[in-house]
């Protein structure tokens, strides 16, 4: 099909029909949305304001917990001829001294879920491309995750869209959620059109998954609005070394700010350099010479070093913002616009792809038009979420919290950390399948945290010294209320809101 056809069919979709479904954003979350509710059958209408390649620099890792839920939608595919690079686990570097944390094996997680009428002829399981091959993905006995270009990654997305019978596309921007006048019940959207102006568009159900930046998340309520407090600083490396292949790389230390890098390509790596304030430094070279790249890893610096020079810096908020309940008639939000962590554990996509999925084994076989039976779902929903999200999303603000750390406290529990990794076992097993969502355990996770805060306070001793054995008692009485403080009451708000 040539470009001005394409064009000319985005902008064609028929307001007379009644959908099923209005899909609002072609992003990482909408076009799985869309793509699972047409395999159930609905009529779908997916709406997206601009559909090129996006150039961002969100969503470029994504955890093995994410890529279950894309085989459990039978979008797995998707990651393929993208020359999108394996992951196969983190190294964290604390002070110059690093460890190598893999992904867990397969058999500690289980296998993945099929869902009805979405799976089918294989499309559960990668293909072989150059870089993601079946030998590594379904044969090898770990879970894997992927990093890629994030636009490479939606057009795929976005192709497989293409290919459903049941989803007319259209590129608009949504500029109003409908609503009944008798009994303000949500009946569908307003979409600008470049050629038609404002259509008002019908609909049983509305989903919106219009992202971080979302227009209409006000409207589950006014209080629902993300907090900000960092960003993160990118670049991209070109022919990088990376330190261990096929890593992500945290690099900590108790003189800045964490830093991530990771391969996205044959060629391009990224680096996200975190930065405690929501507005970026105005001078960020400077800023990038005196407190990121005295602790580049040596591989790294030639490419850090010509990246810095050609100050092609990028930037985005972190944003943190916990679910709310799902309870208007008609309507739908899922994916970054209802809920978003701190982006440092790469986190976001996996949260958004496993709630489609519970939302898909939820409503998928309702009939929409019966709408109080689909809000019941949804009321349901957003606690059956819970016990995954709550784990990814606590577990990304309390490492940010001790990776930032500027209090004493959280030196001390950030050193005991990364000690506590290097101890081995299951101090790495069970955090790493916390990060990569394969352990739903809200309950463990408090475990974990506490023995990392427990040992913080033994290594604090074993520094004091018998001498000093009043003074660690005192500390350690210290730290423990400082890792109360900084995990607490994000778990209590995720899992009582
Ligand atoms: C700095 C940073 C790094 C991150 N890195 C990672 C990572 O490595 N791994 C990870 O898993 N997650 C990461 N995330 C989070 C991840 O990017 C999000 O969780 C994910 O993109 C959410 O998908 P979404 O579909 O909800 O929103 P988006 O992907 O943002 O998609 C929203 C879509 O809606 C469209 N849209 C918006 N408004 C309208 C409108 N009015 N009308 C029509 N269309 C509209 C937009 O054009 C867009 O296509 C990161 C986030 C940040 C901030």
């Amino acid at each position: 099909m040539t470009s001005a056809k394409l064009q000319q069919d985005l902008l064609n979709a028929d307001e007379s029909i009644q959908y099923d479904a209005i899909v609002i954003g072609c992003g990482v979350i909408g076009p799985c949305v869309a793509t699972a509710l047409a395999r159930k059958g609905k009529k779908v209408l997916i709406v997206e304001r601009d559909w090129n390649m996006p150039d961002r620099i969100v969503g470029e890792l994504m955890q093995p917990g994410g890529l279950r839920a894309l085989r459990s939608l039978g979008m797995i595919q998707s990651i393929n001829n993208i020359d999108a690079y394996p992951i196969t686990g983190y190294t964290v570097f604390y002070n110059g001294e690093k460890v190598v944390i893999p992904y867990s094996y397969k058999q500690d997680v289980g296998p993945v879920e099929k869902i009805d009428g979405l799976v089918f002829d294989g499309n559960d399981k990668v293909l072989n491309d150059k870089y993601v091959t079946i030998k590594d993905y379904e044969d090898d006995e770990r879970e894997r995750g992927v990093a890629f270009v994030h636009g490479r990654f939606l057009q795929n997305l976005r192709n497989i869209v293409s290919k459903e019978k049941n989803i007319t596309r259209l590129q608009g921007n949504a500029t109003e959620i409908l609503k009944s006048t008798k009994d303000n019940e949500v009946i569908g959207c307003k979409i600008d059109i470049e050629t038609r102006g404002k259509v008002d568009f019908k609909a049983h159900m509305t989903f919106v998954c219009d992202g971080i930046f979302s227009r209409f998340r006000k409207e589950l309520s006014a209080d629902h609005v993300p907090k900000v407090q960092s960003s993160f600083i990118g670049m991209s490396l070109y022919d990088a070394v990376t330190p261990t292949k096929y890593n992500g790389h945290v690099i900590l230390g108790p003189q800045h700010l964490p830093i991530l890098v990771y391969q996205l390509s044959p060629n391009e790596t990224r680096i996200l350099c975190a930065y405690n304030d929501a507005k970026t430094p105005q001078d960020i070279k400077s800023w990038m010479k005196e407190d990121v790249q005295p602790f580049i890893p040596k591989s790294l610096r030639p490419s850090f070093d010509k990246a810095l020079e050609e100050k092609k810096f990028r930037s985005m908020p972190n944003s943190y913002l916990p679910a709310k309940q799902n309870d208007i008639t008609g309507l739908c939000f899922i994916g970054d616009s209802l809920n978003m962590r701190h982006p440092l554990t790469g986190g976001g996509m996996t949260v958004g792809l496993n709630d489609v999925v519970l939302l898909i084994k939820k409503i998928g076989d309702l009939d929409f038009a019966d709408r109080e039976t689909v809000l019941d779902e949804l009321l349901d929903f957003h606690y059956d979420k819970k016990k995954y999200d709550c784990v990814i999303n606590v577990l990304s603000i309390a490492l940010f919290s001790l990776f930032a750390a500027e209090s004493k406290n959280l030196k001390i529990l950030q050193r005991g950390c990364f000690k506590y990794f290097q101890r081995g076992g299951d101090c790495v097993k069970l955090p790493i399948e916390f990060l990569s969502g394969l352990r739903p355990s809200p309950l463990m996770l408090t475990k974990v945290f506490f023995a990392v805060a427990l040992y913080s306070v033994y290594i604090n001793f074993e520094k004091r010294g018998a001498l000093g054995f009043p003074l660690a008692l005192l500390e350690g009485i210290s730290i423990l209320y400082t890792a109360a403080v900084v995990f607490a009451p994000y778990l209590f708000g995720e899992l009582i809101g």
